[in-house]
């Protein structure tokens, strides 16, 4: 364990609503419920909506497959609603990944992303700048944000996020790269060409969420290729052409294997894409994606590479310490 712990890791898929400590979350259920049941002036399902929430999560998530998945952020999100929620949010999973527990951190490094929304008290733009308030509590060469644009939003919406984004870089703030995330079956791609175009030329790095899913359509997958991201989340079900693309522009692959087999677009750690990409010697990161429903750590998902099959994928020292170094390699914000 211990020389896992001294490998310097990047974190570079965090989540930051997925990546809530749950005693954090807790709290803020317990807050949030004592002010709406008292004020009938709020909306009456929400309670409901968060108490049902919460539970589950407390429980351990089961997923039967994975658009299950993103049926539990109404709930999350109801909690990280007012700056200050969201602040103490972001507090928690920056602290999560970046202070040490038994001497070390979690992560050296933490590229957390985030969408921004829109509440009732916080405009998208405050909504960013409240979490960049707590990721540059951190040195710069510990921690930076990427924004995410969400496969639901609006064009107007995902380039106004954009526009944020290079707003707040040339400002000096850190903010190093724009995120594709959200159900894989929402959104037409056609409308975020003109985004990933802005942000590039503005410098900032690209990560898309890509073919998560079986059924993706190959022609979406090349597609968001021809976007030119710098890294892709999942790329788990790949066709030889995506494949000869990825491997050309050297596009580093965000793996998260417990994630995949949590949400089972991956049945065993046997037939994880791990192997194809290690096995092609292509740039990889291991990252934990969403530690609230998953119940992963970046220790757990190292943990996994050096286990013994069927438990772990029963590689050596040198070659995890290999694996490491290229997540290191695979930062925006270097
Ligand atoms: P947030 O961006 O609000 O801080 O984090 C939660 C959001 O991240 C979810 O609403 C969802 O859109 C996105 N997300 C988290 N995990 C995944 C994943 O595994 N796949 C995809 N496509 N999106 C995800």
């Amino acid at each position: 364990v211990e020389f896992l712990q001294r490998l310097p890791k990047a974190e570079l898929h965090a989540h930051l609503n997925g990546s809530i400590p749950l005693p954090v979350l807790r709290e803020l259920a317990y807050e949030f419920l004592a002010e709406n049941i008292s004020n009938p002036a709020h909306d009456v399902a929400l309670p409901d909506l968060v108490r049902t929430g919460v539970e589950q999560l407390q429980r351990g998530v089961v997923l039967g497959e994975i658009h299950q998945f993103f049926a539990l952020f109404p709930a999350i999100y109801a909690l990280t609603s007012t700056p200050d929620a969201l602040r103490r949010a972001a507090h928690a999973v920056l602290g999560h990944f970046l202070s040490c527990s038994d001497g070390y951190p979690q992560a050296a490094y933490l590229e957390l992303r985030t969408t921004p929304r829109e509440t009732p008290s916080m405009n998208r733009l405050r909504y960013l700048e409240v979490v960049l308030d707590e990721v540059e509590k951190y040195p710069r060469e510990q921690a930076a944000l990427i924004v995410s644009l969400d496969r639901r939003m609006s064009p107007a919406v995902s380039m106004e996020c954009v526009e944020h984004a290079i707003y707040l870089k040339k400002g000096g703030r850190r903010v190093v790269g724009i995120d594709l995330c959200g159900d894989p079956k929402a959104g037409n791609m056609d409308e975020f060409a003109q985004q990933f175009r802005t942000a590039k030329e503005a410098g900032l790095g690209i990560t898309l969420h890509i073919a998560e899913t079986e059924d993706c359509p190959a022609a979406e997958t090349l597609q968001l290729l021809s976007y030119e991201p710098d890294r892709l989340g999942h790329a788990t079900f790949l066709d030889e052409a995506a494949k000869k693309i990825v491997h050309t522009k050297e596009m580093c692959i965000e793996i998260c294997l417990s994630s995949n087999l949590l949400c089972k677009t991956v049945p065993t750690l046997d037939d994880h894409h791990i192997r194809y990409y290690l096995g092609h010697d292509h740039p990889i990161v291991v990252c934990t994606d969403d530690i609230l429903p998953f119940r992963n750590s970046l220790l757990g998902e190292y943990a996994l590479l050096m286990a013994e099959p069927p438990l772990g994928l029963g590689l050596t020292e040198p070659e995890v310490e290999k694996i490491a170094r290229m997540g290191m390699g695979c930062r925006f914000g270097q």
